[in-house]
């Protein structure tokens, strides 16, 4: 059993009459974990979120953090002994990044020498180079104004982050980029962190728990991410995570029965291939280079994701059908060329996998 770190008991916010914004909501956040917020527009996401450091105060119920009552801290210091990351950085404007980073450091009494050392290694964690500390916030890029912004919120070294659709502003690649670092600082600090986003895959990539919450802030279901793709708890859960939840499950299924068949490799400076078949091009150390086939005269076609043993089955289905052959290229890790997944069974275990999971449900 995981330790709570963060406890809902019942907590309603009616900011007129009405609808209340969060409706009785209970539920108990793991300690050194990532928990999602998820839902629809305007279903009490960020009010809750805002009602753990008492920038919004509940209208009943009771929030604690580490055990203790939220409102027996001054809200000020609450505010600061906890992380906050935002959709748009908040970052001061005109103030360079390292000052940006030691604010709080300084709030909390730590000389300006310490502050802007600490400040120049948050850079390096969060992925930054160390010439950006001294740019302003808007001579950097949106995905790097909210690496700054996620320094900052982890200077002070709190035990928790609250991060409110911090990546939904930057375009899918970027994002994808925030969130693989976010699991990678996350596997070194284990902080508590709270994460709202509005995004099911977003959710389903970062949470250890997702809670999903319905229009008038009620909570509609809050378990594993695996647990609500492969069974949603009722028509408003299933429909908001989508028709092809089928195959969102498969970020979550091992691909243990997957065939790999063995590839003729060729060399790159090889000459093409006469026969008709696909060759797989490698460098001097086996590792895969790309692809010559019928028609590609000596053209090396780049392309396909690599599969790797223990790899997810939708990993196995995004090689395959990604390589311009049809074949998924496995690789050893090492990296080297070890094999092919084909398509068309990758797709055949996909096929009894659902049916099977239909069978449980
Ligand atoms: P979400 O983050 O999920 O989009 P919010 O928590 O921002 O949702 O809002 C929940 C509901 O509360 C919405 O109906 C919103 O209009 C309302 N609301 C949010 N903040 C305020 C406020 N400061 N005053 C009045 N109503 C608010
Ligand atoms: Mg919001």
């Amino acid at each position: 059993m995981a330790e709570a770190m963060i406890e809902f008991q019942s907590v309603t916010k009616q900011y007129q009459s009405g609808q209340a914004a969060v409706d009785q909501l209970s539920m108990s956040i793991d300690k050194g974990s990532i928990t999602v917020f998820v839902g629809p527009s305007g279903c009490g996401k960020t009010t809750s979120l805002r009602m753990i450091n008492r920038m919004v105060e509940p209208t009943s119920g009771t929030i604690t953090v580490g055990g203790k009552d939220v409102t027996s801290v001054v809200a000020a210091d609450l505010r600061r002994s906890m992380g906050y990351v935002m959709q748009s950085s908040g970052l001061m404007p005109h103030r360079s990044v390292l000052d940006n980073i030691a604010t709080v450091p300084r709030l909390n009494g730590v000389s300006k020498a310490e502050a802007r050392k600490r400040a120049e290694e948050l850079l390096d964690v969060v992925g930054l180079a160390s010439a950006l500390g001294k740019r302003y916030p808007s001579q950097l890029s949106g995905g790097q104004q909210q690496r700054v912004g996620v320094a900052r919120a982890l200077a002070a070294d709190p035990p928790v982050l609250l991060m409110d659709e911090p990546f939904s502003a930057v375009d899918p690649v970027v994002r994808d980029e925030l969130q693989q670092e976010l699991l990678r600082l996350q596997r070194d600090l284990a902080k508590t962190i709270v994460f709202v986003t509005h995004d099911i895959d977003e959710a389903t990539v970062l949470g250890d728990k997702v809670a999903v919450f319905a229009v008038g802030g009620k909570l509609a279901q809050y378990a594993t991410p695996e647990e609500i793709l492969r069974a949603p708890a009722n028509d408003f859960v299933a429909s908001f995570v989508g028709r092809d939840r089928g195959f969102r499950h498969l970020a979550f299924t091992a691909s243990d029965g997957v065939a790999v068949h063995p590839v003729t490799t060729v060399a790159r400076d090889a000459s093409a291939a006469a026969d008709g078949h696909w060759r797989l091009v490698v460098d001097e150390d086996s590792r895969p280079l790309g692809w010559t086939g019928p028609g590609t005269g000596r053209d090396l076609i780049p392309g396909g994701s690599l599969f790797r043993a223990g790899d997810t089955l939708r990993r196995a289905l995004d090689s395959a059908l990604s390589s311009p052959s049809g074949l998924g290229v496995v690789v050893d890790n090492d990296g080297k060329a070890a094999g092919v997944v084909k398509a068309a069974e990758v797709l055949g275990l996909i096929e009894s996998a659902r049916q099977v999971r239909r069978g449980n449900l």
